[in-house]
């Protein structure tokens, strides 16, 4: 069987999918009064911290201007050293 490694794959990288809040967020806070794990905070866009959230997906459908989006990042993971 043939297996295609992708480039990335070879170097190490891997890709991750993470929630985001784009541009047109008008910061009303809807999405972060629904949000379970209170991980979104006021900005210009309002701001995700990734490392929180459960993606769970409410913040998406509470918003009513539509720019929260599952993105596709790239992720370099690299391997804890052993003793
Ligand atoms: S609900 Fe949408 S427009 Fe309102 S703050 Fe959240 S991301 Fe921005
Ligand atoms: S996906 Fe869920 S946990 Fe993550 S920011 Fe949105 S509401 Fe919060």
């Amino acid at each position: 069987m043939l297996i295609e490694v992708s480039e990335k794959a070879r170097e190490g990288n891997s890709m991750r999918k993470q929630y985001k809040i784009t541009e047109g967020c008008v910061a009303c806070g809807a999405c972060k009064t629904i949000c379970p794990k209170h991980c979104i905070s006021k900005g210009n866009p309002y701001q995700i911290r990734q490392s929180q959230c459960i993606k769970c997906g409410l913040c998406v459908s509470r918003c009513w201007r539509g720019v929260i989006e599952l993105v596709e990042i790239e992720e370099n993971t690299p391997k804890p050293l052993k003793r």
